[in-house]
Order: structure tokens, then sequence, then C-alpha cells
């Protein structure tokens, strides 16, 4: 199948192949949509098999942008980079720049940030060439750290499917299980500690699960007795598709709402199993839109502040979200994907209202 076969179907606008052969950069930029803004998604590295599995993930990662974004309620299109290569290997200040050049020569229409395989360093070699960059450190003006940020909106998510679900407005006793306490779960932990919930923890890293025991009170499980925890909410905050076959008749849990990406193996099928179960699943791209927004607001001004009170607004997007579901006998990833297209027919047809200046 060719690329011009594959987005006719996704609907993508543009694909842009950058080479630079004394770098070694090879890299893939895809701009899904560009209807409420600029295409904004972060760089990924990674040593690609082959070439069709770059095409692949960055086709895939930048439609998802535009859902995210949409969602959110920014004025963000959808779009992502790949380069194909090691990081360890091949990474340098000569690649990368290489790359802000190609980014620079798309008029503002993409703009990068960090992603998997691609550091803040990397971000600030590209900004040595273009301005279309977010996501660097805070010490050059960049907003720093997402996490903090991303694992509050997780913390409105979990107030939001409590409430929905429970009934309840406080998180006092509430149980909530939180796979992966790296970055983002050790943030959502002290939020759900300080608010009164109970903690059940599971990590690869010891250090990490030591932490959070010490600190929050949490009770540490290994392995699959994450799944099977008697608790009111399953968070997973390590890495996608842990909702699948396999562990769905394991939880115990009737709200999922964590901060992973991609967690439904299969997005039709897992969303429709927890619905069969009463299980309330929250929609990734809408939970985890901290990240996002903290680095929005390197473009729209405002600075933490205003992440902070975008982020807010997850608790209000995914009560919506639950109440339309709920309504249309329809599952809350099929709500989320409504909600994004909405408005992007909405905004976008109020592009055609003459309006000067
Ligand atoms: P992180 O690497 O800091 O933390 C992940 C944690 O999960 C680590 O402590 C790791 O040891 C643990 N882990 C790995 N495999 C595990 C397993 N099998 N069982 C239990 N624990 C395991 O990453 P992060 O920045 O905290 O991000 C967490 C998730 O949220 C990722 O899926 C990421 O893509 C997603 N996300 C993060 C952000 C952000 O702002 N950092 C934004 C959006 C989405």
């Amino acid at each position: 199948m060719g690329v011009f076969d594959i987005i006719d179907v996704t609907g993508h606008e543009k694909v842009v192949y950058c080479h630079d052969k004394p770098s070694g950069l090879k890299a893939i930029i895809a701009i899904h949509n560009t209807v409420l803004g600029p295409a904004l998604g972060g760089c990924r590295m990674y040593p690609y098999a082959k070439e069709e599995d770059a095409i692949e993930d960055v086709l895939r990662l930048s439609r998802g942008m535009t859902y995210k974004a949409a969602v959110a309620g920014l004025n963000l299109g959808g779009g992502k980079s790949v380069v194909i290569g090691d990081p360890k290997k091949i990474a340098s200040e000569a690649l990368f720049r290489a790359l802000g050049r190609f980014i620079n020569g798309l008029g503002g229409r993409y703009i990068t940030a960090e992603d998997v395989g691609t550091s803040p360093k990397f971000m600030t070699w590209i900004r040595e060439e273009t301005d279309n960059v977010v996501g660097i450190p805070a010490y050059l003006g960049g907003s720093g750290d997402p996490s903090p940020v991303t694992a509050h909106g997780v913390f409105m998510g979990v107030k939001a499917g409590v409430k929905k679900r429970l009934g309840k407005d406080s998180l006092q006793g509430i149980k909530v299980a939180v796979e992966g306490v790296g970055n983002v779960g050790y943030n959502l932990c002290k939020e759900l500690y300080e608010a009164g919930a109970n903690l059940v923890v599971s990590d690869i890293n010891t250090d990490a699960i030591q932490r959070v025991v010490k600190e929050f009170s949490a009770t540490a499980v290994q392995g699959e007795d994450i799944y099977k925890a008697e608790v009111d909410v399953y968070a997973p905050c390590a890495l996608g598709a842990t909702v699948n076959d396999k562990t769905i008749p394991m939880l115990k849990c009737s709200v999922i709402a964590g901060a992973a990406n991609n967690q439904l193996k299969d997005e039709i099928k897992h969303s429709a199993e927890l619905e069969k179960r009463k299980i309330l699943y929250s929609p990734d791209y809408v939970i985890n839109a901290g990240g996002l927004i903290n680095v929005y607001s390197e473009i729209a001004g405002g600075g933490a502040e205003h992440a902070w009170a975008l982020t807010n607004d997850i608790y209000d997007t995914l009560s919506t979200i639950f109440d339309v579901a709920e309504k249309e006998k329809i599952t809350t990833a099929a709500a989320a994907a409504r909600m994004a297209e909405k408005r992007i027919a909405d905004v976008g047809r109020l592009k055609g209202i003459y309006s000067e200046g």
C-alpha cells in the first residue's frame, strides 16, 4: 500500500520526507490536520526496522494529536515527526539542527516537541534553526517538565470518574491502583494522597515504589496483582495496552483513569468490553492532555497558571463525554472522538465567515 493510499483514508494534509546524508538525518513529518491551528506533536526517535514502520507510526501518532488537541479545546492541529535511528548512536547537534531547518521550511504549519527517544537538549538544537519548537527547558524560558501538569489532569479525571460512577465529590477513602509510579505516577499519587485517597501501587523499579510507600502510605503489589486489586479506580501510568483480553477479566475497579498512552490494546473491542462490564473508561488522550496543554502555554502565553487552568477543564470535558456516551448508548471512546470531530467541523465552518484583520 502506498502512502497516498493510506492518507486517502486517514485524511492527512501533508507528509514530508527529510534527508541530510552527512548528519545521518532521515525523518518524516506528518501533518494530519491544521483546521484548528498549527499541527503540534512531538518528535520521536527510534531505530525502526523498516521504513514502513516509521511511516505507520508517524501517521497514526499525528492523527491522534489532532483528536487530543481538539478535545482539549486548544487552537492546535495534529502533527508528529519521527527520526529513524538510535538516539544513543546518531543523535547530534547537526542532525537536529538539520531537522530544525526542515521544520522551519514548513512556515509554522508544524511545531515540534520532545517525545520518546528525544530530550529537551535535542529541542534546544532544533531551536537554533526554528521558533517552531516547544518543550524547551524552563531555564530557556520554556514550560519545563510536563509531568506534574499531566498528573493533575489525570487527578481531575479520577475525580470526574468517581463522581459519575460512584456519585462522590470527594476522593476521601477512595481506593486507587496506580500502575507505574514514575514522573506522572508519582505526582498523581501525591495529589490523590493529599485528597484522602488510599493507594495501591506497582512498578518494576523498587526505588520508585519505596518512595511512594514511604511518602504516601501506599500499599505495594507486584505484577498482575495491580489488576486484581480491590479498588475503585485503576490508573495505568506505565505502558500502553495494559487493558486487554487478559487483564479485563481481572479488573475489580469501576473506573479506569490513567496517564498512559494507548491504554486499550484494541480500542473498539476493549472499550466495548469495558462498557459491558460497567467499567467507566476515561479515554487516554482526553485525560492525559496536560502534557500537551503545558507546551501549548509556550505558544498561547499565560505560563503555568494558564496551563493549570486549562488542565482543570479536563474534569468538565470528561464529565460531558461520560454523559454523552450514556445518553447516546455509545462507548466513551466513541463519544470523545465525536466531540473532537464536532469541534473541528464547527470551528472549521467559522473560517468561512469573512473577518478582516
Ligand atoms: P516514566 O518513565 O517516568 O514512568 C513510567 C514508570 O512505569 C517507571 O517508573 C517504570 O519503572 C514503570 N514501569 C515500566 N514498566 C512497568 C510495568 N510493566 N509494570 C509497572 N511499572 C512499570 O514515564 P511518565 O513520564 O511518568 O509517563 C507515564 C505514562 O504516561 C507513559 O505511558 C507516557 O507515555 C504517558 N504520558 C506521559 C506524559 C508526561 O507528561 N510525562 C504525558 C502524556 C502521557
